[in-house]
């Protein structure tokens, strides 16, 4: 019975949705591929980490403006990224997922950076969002790259404070105000001495990134690097 069902679903969406890139709509053999060819072959991959106040790029994980955190964006906010992103987001689309962790996994071996003396840990979504969505993508992503690098991956994180997404307030000094004091930490202990990987998917104007930074270094973390799949 089971069986059957199944079939009909697949019959039912691929007659209702014949299978198309998530980004530009145009036909593809198989839902599962995602992404039409040529947005595939658009998808560029950076090489470096970023001072986050100025985006210059930075030799190895050396600072250059005095920031809490480095930025290491795996790519640019640009076709066909943002559709990935906000598929895998709001949708949890499993491939999708895999996508996204193999750009930050092979960025993150293009950078050289010595990952062994790292630890990971993720952007919090607030519970009743968490509850909402059913997951939080930050973590999921979290959890496939430290699984990959054999990284600990630490769920010390909570969001207090249910703010506004970060879209939706415009300036620069509206989201600082936005964003602070919105985290917690619950496992202190586990972050002192530590150099930490914080993910999230997107970094906008970096608000959440240095806020979290902030709290973790005051609780003893050393280095702290941004990792996002894309700067927006
Ligand atoms: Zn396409
Ligand atoms: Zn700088």
């Amino acid at each position: 019975m089971i069986k059957i069902i199944a079939q009909l679903n697949k019959l039912a969406s691929d007659t209702v949705f014949p299978p198309v890139c998530v980004n530009c709509k145009s036909s593809i053999p198989d839902q599962k591929q995602f992404l039409c060819q040529s947005c595939f072959d658009e998808i560029r991959l950076n090489s470096a980490l970023y001072c986050p106040k100025c985006m210059s790029r930075l030799p190895g994980t050396d600072k250059c403006h005095d920031t809490s955190y480095v930025l290491a964006p795996a790519s640019r906010f640009e076709a066909p990224i943002p559709s990935l992103i906000h598929t895998f987001k709001y949708k949890k689309i499993e491939g999708i997922g895999t996508i996204l962790c193999a750009m930050l996994i092979s960025y993150l071996k293009e950078t050289g950076i010595d990952l062994s003396r790292y630890v990971i840990t993720f952007v919090p979504l607030h519970k009743s969002k968490f509850r909402a969505r059913g997951f939080n993508q930050a973590q999921i992503i979290a959890s496939v790259v430290s699984d990959y690098f054999s990284l600990p991956c630490l769920d010390v994180l909570k969001r207090v404070k249910n703010n506004p997404p970060q879209a939706k307030t415009k300036d620069f000094s509206e989201r600082i105000k936005n964003i602070s004091e919105c985290f917690q930490i619950t496992g202190p202990e586990s972050v002192s001495g530590k150099n930490i990987i914080l993910i999230d998917d997107v970094s906008t104007s970096g608000a959440t990134l240095n806020e979290i930074s902030l709290l973790l270094k005051k609780y003893g973390a050393q280095k702290i690097i941004g990792l996002v799949v894309a700067k927006a």
